[in-house]
């Protein structure tokens, strides 16, 4: 249970017991019995803006937001942001990204939110510490909980289980 692992033992042993009885993708649906309507590269890159613009207005504008479909492992925190630096004249320029893998296509809107705040945090804390936790949970007080559901859902898939939402028809749409 790589996902969970850091968690305290007893939790996971309670997961380890759901997912005996067949308990944990019914428990996940039953919490969030929709994925969200995000579909597209174009809608993303709205929500996200839309975020940037409640929470962080003065951070440096994003120049690309997208879905990406070869962010297939977990990689840091489940979505990737870079800081690319491009010449420009004379001028070095900051070119800021936020990538966030296509699992998260077919997920429920609370889920999407905390990863997308967990890459807009990153545009002012580098580091996963104290001020980068508090920035995510001034955008999303449910943070911590919305990522350990999460988590359950990729253990989920990580034993085999079937994904609990589908969105068939949109990756063939953003293409
Ligand atoms: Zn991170």
């Amino acid at each position: 249970m790589k996902y969970i692992a850091h968690y305290p033992p007893a939790l996971q042993a309670q997961v380890r017991t759901l997912m005996a009885e067949q308990g944990l993708g019914p428990m996940l649906l039953k919490r969030y019995p929709a994925a969200h309507a995000v579909r597209t590269d174009r809608a993303l890159y709205d929500y996200v803006t839309g975020l940037k613009a409640e929470f962080l207005r003065n951070a440096d504008p994003l120049s690309k937001v997208m879905f990406d479909s070869k962010l297939h492992v977990i990689r840091h925190a489940l979505g990737t942001h870079t800081t690319m630096s491009r010449v420009q004249g004379s001028k070095l320029k900051a070119k800021r990204e936020i990538r966030v893998a296509s699992l998260f296509k077919a997920v429920p809107l609370e889920w999407l939110r905390m990863i997308v705040v967990h890459e807009l945090a990153h545009m002012k804390e580098r580091e996963h510490d104290k001020a980068f936790y508090a920035l995510c949970t001034h955008m999303d007080a449910d943070y911590h909980q919305r990522e350990f559901d999460l988590r359950l859902y990729l253990t989920h898939l990580d034993a085999g289980g079937t994904r609990l939402w589908s969105v068939e028809a949109d990756d063939a749409l953003s293409r």
